[in-house]
This record gives C-alpha cells, structure tokens and sequence, in this order.
C-alpha cells in the first residue's frame, strides 16, 4: 500500500495543561537524539513509504524539537529525494518556541506550515489552562513566522470554557481573526477524567461548561468566522482562500496514512494499528528491536461503511445519498430538521448538525433517534 501521508508524534511537553489528557512526557531537556534513531528505526520496520503528499509533526509540543532534528527526520521520512517544497508540512508549536530565529530555522528544515496553540488571548485564562505562554506571545509568533516565510499558518483555539472563567469569545474571535492566520482550529473544552480540570470540578472549585454555552459559542463562531471571509470546511476547522490542512483532509477522505511514534495511528484503508502511548514503553520497544505496536484492528465492512458516513458528515462536502445503503429511520423528521441539507444528490450537516453529529450518524444508519 502506497502511503502519501504521514504524522509523526512528538510527546514531549514542558508542563501539562489542565484540560490535557494526551499521553504526553514531561521533560526539562528533550531526549532528541533518542527521539530521532526511534523515528529512524520504526520507518525501518515500517518500510518504504510512498511519494509523500504530507508530513505532519503533532504532539505533545513538536516546536520543543530542535529544527536540525526536524531537518534530520524529514530527510529521512522523504528520503532526500522528493523536495520539501512539494509537500504540505506541518509543525504544531506553542507560541514561547517561536522566536525569529526559530522560524527561520524551522523554513530552512522544509517547515512550510505551523498549526499554533493559541487557545484564547487572555491572560487570565491561559494561567488557568495552564499554558506556558501569554497572549502577547501569539500575534509575536504569527510575525515571526511570516518574516520568516510561513505565512500558512493555523491557530487554535478553545472555546466552552466555564461560565465563572468570564471569557470574552468574541473578543478571542476578533483577535485571532485580526491576526489573518489562513486557518484556524476551533475546539470545544471537553471535561477528560484524571485532569486537573476534572480535579477542579470534582471538588466544585468549578463548574463544568454546559451544552448551552457549547452551542451558542459554536454557532457564534460560524456566524464571525463567514464575516471575516472564513469557510469552515470542518466542524472544527476553517480556512480562508482554500487552504485548508491537507493532512487532515486526507484523514476525513479516509485515505491510508502512516503514523511514527508513540500513540501514533496507521491506516491502510481497511486496518488500523496504533502504537504504545508511553514515550518509554515505545523508546524500549524501538531499543530492543521490537514492533512498538501496540494493537490494530481490522474494519467490518459495516464498521468502513460507518466511518466513511461519519468522516464525511464531518466536512462541508457531506456524504452522497447512495453511500447510504439502509433506509433512514425518520427520515422526514430528520431531513426536516435543520440539522441537514441536501441537494439530492448529497448530504451535508448544518452547524447545527454538527453540534449533534454525534447522534445524527447513528440515526441515519441505524436504529437511534435523536433529541
Ligand atoms: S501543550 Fe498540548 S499536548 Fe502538551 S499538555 Fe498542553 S494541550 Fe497537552
């Protein structure tokens, strides 16, 4: 199977944020030159991989990684023949890491594209995220990769957050969409067991964000983002002028990718198969010349047919009429709901409908209704 789209994990972060439950390692200094023979090894396990369309570098926090040893592993992921310029290539960072130099260096390696963890532009709200960075430190990093030549850049950020927080959402919209970053990446606070977060609400420091707030923060967001010329080709993502990520939208189209590293995930259109979450366990399964497999499953056909309806319910393209097989239980009530349109020959989700996309997937494929 020929693979045109790998990410590669990189698990190292400075501190854990309060809302992450990511199998992440905390570390002082990066163990680089261990991370980097790793990726080497498993591409050898994993054997040759195609003509790559995209690499992706997710974490964790991918911008601790020094850009030589970025350089080193896309070299080798590319196998020094395909130029990098030709390949979307992606770097999450956090905006402390991105300084000129930085940026220039991450360009230099064949950087040509940095999803930035923004999350929200006021302060208070990043010490309790517990994020390493300030507000002032996003539109600096945005400058700083633009002069340096990265001007596809994405920003994250989080919305939903708990009422006492007081956070002004409009306000984060104005400032992200301000900044004119060509994507930007909208989630919503979920509550993960074993956070600080899910700590701080068990003992009722604080109060869990409500569905209410979810929806009418979302929808807020569609109604800025299309004023400020944004087309949100996700549910949780918009682009301006086409340039949407690539990578993920191979994940949604359901094409086979690779992942190297721990956590990672790979797929090859019918199978997939995830690799040990732990830095340590993955370093010593890698050291000892062994798979850093941890477990794979193979899809029904059911399961393929499932997921192909999910995935593309999640884009703005929807799904073809006929890529359902059964009829659809309520589909009167369904059709009229708002939640989808349809042009007759395709289904699509409303932002609506993306609220509740969740439910609608089992309610047009199988035996569910929806509230
Ligand atoms: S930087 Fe990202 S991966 Fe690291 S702790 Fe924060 S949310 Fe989790």
């Amino acid at each position: 199977m020929t693979i045109h789209h790998l990410y590669i994990h990189v698990p190292f972060c400075a501190r854990r944020c309060s809302y992450c439950d990511f199998s992440i390692a905390i570390r002082k200094t990066i163990p680089v030159d261990e991370f980097v023979v790793a990726i080497h090894a498993e591409l050898g396990q994993v054997g040759p991989l195609g003509s790559l369309e995209t690499v992706y570098f997710g974490g964790g926090t991918p911008s601790l990684l020094p850009p030589e040893a970025i350089r080193a592993v896309l070299l080798d992921v590319t196998h020094s023949t395909t130029p990098l310029d030709a390949v979307e290539v992606t770097l999450e960072a956090n905006p402390e890491n991105v300084t000129r130099d930085s940026a220039n260096a991450w360009r230099r390696a064949g950087v040509n594209r940095v999803s930035l963890g923004g999350q929200s532009f006021d302060d208070r709200v990043l010490k309790w995220m517990h994020r390493t960075h300030d507000a002032a430190q996003i539109g600096r990093a945005v400058r700083s990769l633009r002069e340096a030549g990265i001007d596809n850049i994405s920003l994250d950020l989080i919305f939903a957050l708990p009422e006492s927080l007081e956070r002004d959402w409009d306000r984060d919209l104005d400032e992200a969409i301000a900044l004119h970053p060509s994507h930007l990446s909208l989630y919503g606070l979920t509550v993960e067991p074993r956070t600080p977060l899910d700590r701080w609400i068990s003992r009722g420091a604080v109060q869990a964000p409500t569905d209410d707030r979810y929806a009418d923060e979302y929808l807020r967001a569609h109604e800025c983002l299309a004023g400020a010329s944004y087309e949100f080709y996700e549910v949780s993502n918009a682009a301006r002028d086409g340039r949407r990520s690539r990578h993920n939208s191979a994940y949604w189209s359901g094409r086979p990718y690779a992942g190297l590293g721990p956590a990672a995930h790979s797929f090859d259109g019918r199978t997939r198969r995830w690799n040990s979450a732990a830095w340590e366990a993955y370093r010593r399964a890698i050291a000892a010349g062994a798979s850093p497999v941890e477990s794979r499953e193979e899809l029904s056909d059911d399961q393929r047919e499932l997921e192909h309806i999910y995935l593309g319910l999640r884009t703005i393209e929807g799904i073809a009429l006929s890529d359902l097989s059964r009829p659809v239980p309520h589909s009167a009530a369904l059709f009229d709901s708002g939640w989808l349109t349809s042009d007759g020959t395709r289904l699509r989700c409303t932002p609506s409908g993306w609220l509740r996309l969740d439910s609608l997937v089992p309610a047009l494929t199988g035996n569910l209704t929806i509230s």
